[in-house]
């Protein structure tokens, strides 16, 4: 095998294939599918990953790989194969599919270091260089040039003492502690114990006993020796210092309980029953677990997850970020121990490489993690389980655009296993696809223990303002906390921000302060009194007259978490409050704590945006305050009644979840509005009844697909004319059944100071669109003369901005 077909890293429709390459002689045999290497191409020298090796090629004169970049397989044949269905049904590149797979300490960039010459040579660096290095072998090209020392690096270059070399560096290398370790067998280290000093003979019979390299600094700590005792025996030939990896584990520092199985309720047993046959007869099956909150899905879970691991082989658990709470890891880790591996967004980069190492190197059997974790490199897969598998947050919103749950029910093929998708407010279209057979329903209608679902109340907040009270609690609402504070008991306060944000209006003349670039309203953060825009990070301070007509009465709308925690404060001074949002979790560690000081009750009530909407589990709440349930409803999306139903629900299922019941309080301005009303009395059956039935009427999944298709460009114009023309191409490509909407102006018309235009296709069935969108693609991509228009298509939206 001598020819390697090579995906490189230029993400265009071009060189979306693969490029063959000449392996050469030393590497023959080494190089295999999945393993990433470095070429030429053209000019230059790219990263790639080689997705098949065989004898011969049609093209005649082949350049060679020049660097591998792993020692074994990175992607596996499995995933190798999903990348190129990603490339079929997201109409992404093979290139995005690939990196998309792997943590991103792996999706290295092309950086240019100076490396130090042998050992011998570095006293001829002059100082100014020397200082720089401090210690290091390698210093990157773009440091060096930082501290003007480009002429000094280029004439040590030329003699030698410095090489110049491009590195395809990974951005966290692994972690490595300097250990120590026998040198000698155990036999001759016991034979040699006698004849130690007291210091160096407690050291010895430490590693004896521990059978493996121990970090120096830990042995030290332990033993409360010096150095001293180790350099002896190194010097001995006793002992070894060396560099091992050690795994950065973020929850090192905890412990967990350990906790047994619970004994199942009749429904949960039933559930696990049908799970457990279609583990154990290694078939493919999905099933929708639809349960009400508190009704013990999670149970479910973990005990079809030890069937599998029973069976020798591997799960993968998929949660949303937001509910990835160390609540939730906890009870995976109490459970299941040094088998699980957790991939989440509050890792840092190294983290998350060393926790898919462990699942790549087979330490763990067990994944917890949000979207991406669903490509966990496994290759003996007994289950994967989606939970709260309606959440958006599943749906990747860049390349490659894939949504987790097909991508799930596609390894689950390949491997024969079951997909467990599990909600207590399915999406529309899992339901339905339940309704039809497509997935088997199992259900789980009541809370463990006879607890009983939540009392919601809804309160009319028009009302509340006509009877005189302008606060933005409704006096139901005060009266429950009240009564809270007064037993003792706790209560979680839910604000929803997104599309109600802090905005600053002027009331003189309206003018309302945007960002620049985006067609959006600043928001106000009262932490440096500055604006921010939440789409592009643009910042400006607050001014303090109007820019439009120099008016002075610029006020505050909506309301952020400051704002009510303020007037809580004014409310009931007494209250003790946590507050919890993007301000008060921005630092590692602080969701956590956060968290544990309400679960130790160092605070009455819980304060909070999305990020407290899932996934808490408290014994002493038992009031759910939302503050305005309709901040969602108005946004230009049909799955806004979807989103508002689902969001109450989950809320609401933050109470009573122990002995003590649970009240719920959601103030509103459209109180008769159905999601209000059937989340109110839990009723989902109704709402996914009265949904579909609208989404029928106006052609909407699941009746129907939609992708949706967005030009940009600087001047809105181009933009526009682009979408126009696009729209044009597809009514004639396409079958007089599809439904091309639009062009329109997108409800976000700019974004980073370009204008977006887009078209919306409703369609059941079109052999022709995949051919038609590539089509499309290849155009903008490849004619000069669209210069600076952006296509994007995204075949299953979740945003329609
Ligand atoms: P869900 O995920 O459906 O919202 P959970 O799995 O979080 O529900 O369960 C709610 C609570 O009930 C948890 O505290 C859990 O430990 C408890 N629980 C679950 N199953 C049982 C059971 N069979 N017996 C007793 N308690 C249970
Ligand atoms: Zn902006």
């Amino acid at each position: 095998m001598k020819v390697a077909a090579v995906i490189v890293d230029v993400p265009t429709r071009q060189t979306d294939r693969p490029f063959d390459y000449l392996i050469p002689e030393r590497w023959r045999g080494v190089i295999q599918p999945g393993m990433r290497v470095t070429v030429p191409f053209g000019a230059r020298r790219l990263q790639g990953f080689v997705v098949d090796v065989k004898d011969h090629s049609e093209i005649e004169s082949l350049k060679a790989i020049e660097e591998v970049l792993d020692v074994v397989p990175v992607l596996n044949g499995e995933l190798l194969d999903l990348g190129r269905h990603l490339t079929e049904t997201t109409l992404c590149f093979a290139i995005s599919a690939y990196q998309a797979m792997l943590p991103a300490a792996m999706r290295a960039k092309y950086e240019k270091v100076l490396r130090l010459a042998e050992e011998e040579r570095r006293g001829e660096l002059p100082d100014e260089l020397k200082s720089l290095f401090a210690g290091r072998t390698e210093v990157a090209w773009n440091e060096v040039e930082a501290a003007g020392l480009w002429r000094a690096a280029q004439k040590a270059v030329q003699q030698g003492v410095l090489e110049a070399v491009y590195n395809v560096k990974d951005k966290a290398g692994k972690k490595m502690v300097k250990s120590a370790a026998l040198a000698v067998s155990a036999e001759q280290a016991e034979q040699a114990l006698h004849s130690l000093p007291a210091r160096q003979k407690e050291a010895v019979s430490f590693l004896l006993k521990r059978g493996e390299a121990v970090p120096i600094a830990k042995l030290q700590a332990t033993l409360g020796i010096s150095s001293a005792p180790l350099k002896a025996l190194v010097e001995k030939g006793l002992v070894v210092v060396r560099d091992v990896e050690v795994y950065r584990d973020p929850y090192a520092h905890r412990t967990f309980q350990p906790s047994e199985p619970l004994a199942l309720t009749p429904a949960q047993a039933q559930a696990l029953a049908k799970i457990t046959a279609s583990v154990r007869a290694g078939e493919h099956r999905t099933f929708l677990l639809y349960g009400v909150t508190g009704s013990g899905k999670t149970e479910v879970y973990m005990q079809a997850i030890e069937e599998v691991l029973r069976q020798g082989k591997e799960a993968i658990v998929l949660v949303p970020e937001i509910s990835l709470t160390p609540q939730m890891v906890e009870r995976f880790k109490s459970r299941f121990g040094p088998k699980v591996a957790v991939l989440h967004s509050g890792l840092s980069v190294g983290e998350k490489y060393d926790e898919w190492r462990k699942i790549h190197r087979k330490e763990v059997q067990l994944v917890v993690g949000a979207r991406s974790a669903v490509f966990a490199p496994f290759e003996n897969l007994g289950m994967i389980i989606i939970d709260e598998e309606h959440e958006t947050s599943y749906k990747q919103e860049e390349m490659p655009r894939y949504h987790a749950r097909d991508v799930a029910i596609y390894r689950a093929r390949r491997h024969g296993c079951p997909v467990v998708l599990g909600s207590a407010t399915p999406s529309l279209e899992t339901f339905a696809r339940a309704a039809k057979g497509v997935y088997e329903l199992l259900e789980l209608p009541e809370r463990v223990a006879d607890r009983a679902l939540p009392d919601v109340h809804v309160v009319d907040m028009r009302e509340e303002l006509r009877s005189g009270n302008r606060s933005m609690f409704s006096r139901r609402l005060l009266d429950e906390l009240r009564l809270r504070l007064d037993r003792g008991e706790q209560a979680v306060l839910f604000l929803n921000r997104r599309g109600y944000s802090t905005f600053v209006m002027c009331r003189s003349c309206g003018y309302v302060v945007r960002c620049p670039h985006c067609d959006i309203s600043l928001t106000y953060h009262r932490a440096g009194e500055r604006m921010k825009c939440h789409y592009c990070g643009h910042e400006e301070p607050l001014v303090p007259r109007c820019p439009s007509c120099g008016g002075e009465h610029l006020r505050f709308f909506g309301t952020g978490t400051q704002k009510v925690e303020e007037e809580l404060a004014k409310l009931l001074p007494k209250a003790r409050v946590i507050r919890m949002d993007v301000d008060t979790t921005g630092r590692k560690g602080a969701h956590e704590e956060l968290l544990s000081r309400f679960a130790a009750k160092e605070a009455d009530i819980l304060l909070g945006t999305q990020m407290i909407a899932k996934g808490l589990d408290f014994p002493d709440v038992t009031l759910v305050g939302v503050l305005a349930a309709d901040t969602m409803l108005h946004l230009p999306d049909f799955r806004a009644a979807e989103k508002t139903f689902q969001l109450l629900t989950q809320v609401s299922g933050r109470a009573g979840r122990h002995e003590l019941p649970g009240q719920v309080v959601i103030q509103t301005y459209t109180p008769d509005h159905y999601s209000i009303q059937l989340a109110a009395r839990h009723d989902y059956r109704s709402f996914y009844r009265r949904e579909m039935a609208l989404r029928k009427a106006h052609g909407y999944p699941p009746y129907y697909y939609l992708t949706l298709i967005t030009a940009a460009h600087q001047e809105a114009p181009a933009a526009a004319k682009a979408a126009e023309k696009i729209a044009g191409y597809l009514r004639k490509q396409l079958s007089n059944e599809a439904i091309i909407l639009g062009p329109v102006a997108s409800p976000l018309a700019r974004l980073h100071d370009r204008y977006r235009y887009q078209c919306m296709i409703k369609y059941k069935r079109e052999p022709n669109l995949s051919a038609a969108l590539k089509a499309v693609i290849d155009r903008y991509q490849t004619d000069a003369a669209h210069g600076g228009v952006t296509i994007t298509v995204d075949m299953n939206p979740y945003m329609m901005m």
